[in-house]
C-alpha cells in the first residue's frame, strides 16, 4: 500500500461550519472567530444549519446530495454537537453524524490527550510533559457496525448477539495511519492495543496485521499491550505513550479516560479523518442541554479541534498558534466557570482571537 496522504494541504481552504445543537451553536462561532484572526490565508466558511431545529421544522436530517457536496466542494467540516431533548430518539444526530462518518469513510478517529496546564489533571505529581499522546481509534468497523439481532426478545430465554466486524483492509489502514502520524510528527513510540488473548479471531487479525505493518517503520519503537493493561498503564504512567492505536470500542473508552486525565470534556478535541479527503473535526463534548443558552460553555475544546483541522490542512504554524492561545488562556485564567474562571463563552473567544492576532507570524 502506498504511503497515506496525511494532509489535505493547499494554499486555500473551504470549510463547512456545522454548529448543530445546544452548546455546539455557542462554541463553534467562537472557533470561527479565532480561526479568522489566526489564519492569514484564503479560508472560506460556509454555514450549514443542519440540526434539531431544521429536523423539527422540515423533517430533514442530512439533506439530499449533502455527502457529495461536502466531499466535492469542501476541505473540512467544523462540527459542533448534535443532541436536543425535543428529539428523544436522537434520530437527526445519528443520521447526520454517523451518516457522514460512514459515507465519507472517516476511518480515523484521532483523539489527542494533551495536558495544557498542570492544574488540570487529576493525577498526582504529573505535569504537562508527562501527558502528550494521541489515540487513534478505528472509526468505521468493530462492534459499532450494527450487525446483530435478538432471539426470543423480551422473554426469559432472550438472546442478543452483536457482531464485531474487522476487515483486513480496515485494520491495516488504521494501523498504518498511526505509524504514518508518528513518522510525520517524529514520535518514537507506538502502542497497538487489543484483547487478542480473549478475542482470538478478530484480534488475531489485529496482531498479524500489526506485525506486518510495523516492519515498514523500523525507526518507531512499537509494542503491544492488552487493553486492560493499557488502561492501568495510562493512569500509572502516561509519559510512556506517544501514539496509541486500537479498535472502535476500546478507542472509545480509552480516549475518554484520556480526556479526563487532561482536563475533562470541555477541553477535549477530536478529528474524524479520511486522509487526503474531506474530514470532520468536532469537540468531544455533546450538546450539553443543561447549560445551553446560558453563554457559559467552554469553547476551548472547539478551538483545539480547529487547531487539529489546521494541522490536517497542513498549516502547522497556525495550528500551533491556536494551541498556544489555549495554553495562554489557561495560564491567565481567561476561562469559563467549568475550569474555575469567570468569563462567558464569547469573552473567552474574544480573548483568544486577540491573542492569536497579536502573535500571528
Ligand atoms: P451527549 O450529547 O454526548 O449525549 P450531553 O450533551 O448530555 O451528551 P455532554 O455535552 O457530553 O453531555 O457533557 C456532559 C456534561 O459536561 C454537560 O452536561 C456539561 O455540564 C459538561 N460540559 C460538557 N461540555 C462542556 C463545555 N464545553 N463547557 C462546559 N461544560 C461542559
Amino acid at each position: 500500500m502506498a504511503n497515506i496522504p496525511l494532509r489535505k494541504g493547499g494554499p486555500a481552504a473551504r470549510i463547512a461550519v456545522l454548529p448543530g445543537d445546544g452548546i455546539g451553536r455557542e462554541v463553534t462561532p467562537e472557533s470561527v472567530k479565532v480561526l479568522r484572526a489566526a489564519v492569514n490565508r484564503p479560508m472560506e466558511f460556509v454555514d450549514l444549519d443542519w440540526g434539531a431545529d431544521k429536523f423539527l421544522r422540515e423533517g430533514v436530517t442530512l439533506p439530499p446530495g449533502a455527502v457529495e457536496m461536502l466531499r466535492d466542494e469542501f476541505d473540512a467540516i467544523l462540527f459542533g454537537a448534535l443532541g436536543d431533548p425535543r428529539v428523544p430518539s436522537n434520530q437527526h444526530a445519528a443520521d447526520i453524524l454517523l451518516g457522514l462518518r460512514f459515507k465519507l469513510d472517516l476511518y480515523v478517529n484521532a483523539r489527542p490527550v494533551e495536558l495544557l496546564h498542570d492544574r488540570l489533571t487529576p493525577l498526582r505529581n504529573r505535569s504537562e510533559r508527562d501527558l502528550r499522546l494521541i489515540v487513534f481509534r478505528e472509526n468505521t468497523e468493530g462492534l459499532y457496525v450494527g450487525v446483530g439481532g435478538f432471539f426470543k426478545k423480551g422473554t426469559p430465554d432472550e438472546v442478543a448477539v452483536q457482531e464485531d466486524m474487522n476487515t483486513r483492509k480496515g485494520v491495516e489502514r488504521i494501523i498504518r495511519y498511526a505509524f504514518e502520524h508518528a513518522r510525520w510528527h517524529n514520535l518514537k513510540r507506538l502502542c497497538m492495543s487489543d484483547k487478542s488473548n480473549a478475542m482470538t479471531f478478530a484480534h488475531d487479525l489485529w496482531q498479524r496485521v500489526f506485525k506486518e505493518v510495523r516492519q515498514e517503520y523500523p525507526e518507531i519503537e512499537s509494542r503491544h499491550l492488552y487493553i486492560d493493561t493499557l488502561a492501568m498503564e495510562i493512569v500509572r504512567d502516561p509519559s510512556q505513550f506517544d501514539v496509541i492505536v486500537t479498535c472502535n470500542l476500546f478507542g472509545d473508552i480509552i480516549s475518554d479516560l484520556g480526556a479526563q486525565l487532561a482536563g475533562g470534556l470541555g477541553l477535549a478535541p477530536s478529528g474524524n479523518i479520511h486522509p487526503g479527503a474531506t474530514s470532520l473535526f468536532e469537540p468531544v463534548h455533546g450538546s450539553a442541554p443543561n447549560i445551553a443558552g446560558k453563554g457559559v460553555a467552554n469553547p476551548l475544546g472547539s478551538v483545539l479541534t480547529s487547531g487539529m483541522m489546521l494541522d490536517f490542512l497542513g498549516w502547522k504554524d497556525e495550528a500551533a498558534l491556536l494551541k498556544d492561545s489555549v495554553r495562554a488562556a489557561l495560564r491567565e485564567n481567561k476561562v469559563t466557570p467549568d475550569l474555575g474562571g469567570a468569563l462567558k463563552t464569547a469573552a473567552v473567544g474574544d480573548w483568544l482571537a486577540d491573542y492569536v492576532a497579536k502573535n500571528a507570524k
